[in-house]
């Protein structure tokens, strides 16, 4: 067991002074104890984000993209260049590419990850002799670093609705129901008792699969792991829906609810288009929202009717997706950014007269993150991990600044990052900023993104 204080810290039930805090050997908090005798010992405590959506192969064009195609540029043309980079990723650059991002994911201040992993077979679709070798070197990074994962290999079937055929770009995605649950029961049985690793699913949209095959492979991975999270891309670009009603009549996020019991398990990635109704069911029904603002930002998405579907009690959290950015406060001041530029308002995402935006957020998606990992964190209380972030007090950018002014400071107001110290299962893996492997891991991924670029 080992014990942890902090200056301040945010609790389950709000902020609390000279905390000390109880870890126990399996990484869970034991106790937690406010007002003990030892005073202002080590920074501000937050629980840590978890990040609910990236695919750690993009991380290695983030920057690549930035540049007008000859016709309209929208995220079909991004797909494109996304694809012929993916073509050029193999086990070793996975891993190297993986292992970089995980550890910019810890200093900015997110503590889980959940890796929407489509890259199964070797360029050109042929499997490797192992078929998980590549969710293997996701989780070997993950490991390395030190970040706990919920790894969620996708079922990728179908070039668009209505069983359309794949093309060549997508051969490396491509299962049968059989071969994915296969996977999957490999990867449950492979890493049971690990403490920092889940396995989910993904099926990757309604585009990539049919209704009976979601059935299947809903009915086949629940008798794996009855609890196991369930993520899929759902409404992120106009065109999508546009498809989806032209093919089905309904909307996609209507279509899925109407059709599957959608609750706490799952996670509708990008639910960027939805009507009023639409908005109300998903809030109703328990799920989380995974919105992911840089990235859906930088591919011209659209935004999430966040207003509306908060004020039905709808539980959302945050992603890096595409990994442009890296940073959890960044990923939160430009999600309620959006919000205000579009609405002509200010803090449009908080909790009303008086309260701290960035609290209300920040609270938002550390729980719905937590649920939708399928883990027990984004809380620093007994039972939970003890996944936690610590802010440097004497940073400028939280100078004379306490509880929620502290937290709206980091959110909305810091130049450079406020994290000092990371744990995550109670192990520290940033300490003053720094990560023990960070060099090397560097070196690993210039040496890999030479040959990639
Ligand atoms: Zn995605």
């Amino acid at each position: 067991m080992s014990q942890l204080y902090f200056k301040q810290a945010l609790l389950a039930d709000g902020w609390a002074s000279d905390v000390a805090v109880d870890v126990a050997g399996d990484g869970l908090i034991q106790s937690v104890t406010p007002n003990t005798a030892i005073k202002n010992a080590g920074g501000i405590a937050v629980p840590g984000i978890p990040n609910l959506h990236s695919h750690a192969f993009q991380r290695a064009m983030a920057g690549l993209t930035e540049r007008a195609g000859p016709a309209d540029d929208t995220f079909w043309t991004w797909r494109e260049i996304m694809y012929r980079f993916a073509a050029r990723i193999g086990p070793e650059e996975l891993e190297a590419v993986a292992a970089q991002l995980y550890v910019e994911m810890l200093k900015g201040g997110y503590t889980s990850v959940g890796e929407f992993h489509y890259l199964h077979h070797a360029p050109g679709g042929v499997p490797y002799a192992q078929a998980g070798e590549m969710s293997g070197r996701v989780i070997g990074a993950a490991q390395r670093a030190g970040i706990a994962i919920t790894h969620l290999p996708v079922l990728y079937r179908y070039g668009g609705f209505g069983e359309a055929p794949t093309n060549k770009d997508q051969a490396r995605f491509i299962c049968s129901a059989e071969d994915f649950l296969s996977l999957v029961s490999d990867l449950v049985s492979g890493y049971a008792g690990a403490p920092n690793i889940r396995i989910g699913i993904a099926p990757h949209s309604l585009r990539a699969v049919s209704e009976s095959l979601l059935s299947e492979v809903l009915a086949g991975a629940s008798a794996i792991d009855g609890s196991a999270p369930v993520h899929i891309h759902i409404a992120e670009q106009q065109k999508e829906v546009d498809d989806c009603l032209a093919w089905s009549g309904a909307r996609p996020v209507a279509w899925l609810l109407d059709r599957f019991e959608v609750g706490t398990r799952w996670c509708l990635v990008h639910a960027t288009h939805m009507d009023d109704g639409e908005t109300a069911a998903l809030a109703k029904s328990g799920a989380v929202a995974g919105i992911c603002p840089t990235t859906e930002a930088n591919l011209g998405d659209g935004l999430f009717p966040a207003r509306a579907y908060l004020d039905r009690g709808g539980a959302l959290g945050v992603g890096s997706d595409s990994n442009v950015t890296v940073n959890a406060a960044e990923e939160l001041r430009l999600f309620e950014y959006g919000q205000r530029l579009s609405r002509k308002e200010r803090n449009v995402l908080g909790e009303g007269p008086g309260s701290s935006t960035g609290r209300a957020f920040f609270d938002r998606a550390a729980k719905g993150g937590a649920q939708a990992l399928g883990l027990k964190a984004g809380a620093i209380a007994p039972g939970a991990r003890a996944d936690i972030v610590v802010l440097d007090a004497d940073h400028p950018a939280l100078a004379g600044k306490e509880g929620d002014d502290a937290l709206d400071a980091w959110i909305f107001a810091s130049m450079g990052s406020p994290v000092r110290d990371v744990y995550v299962g109670g192990r520290k893996v940033i300490s003053e900023g720094a990560h023990a492997e960070e060099e090397k891991i560097a070196q690993d991924f210039r040496k890999v993104m030479k040959r990639l670029v």
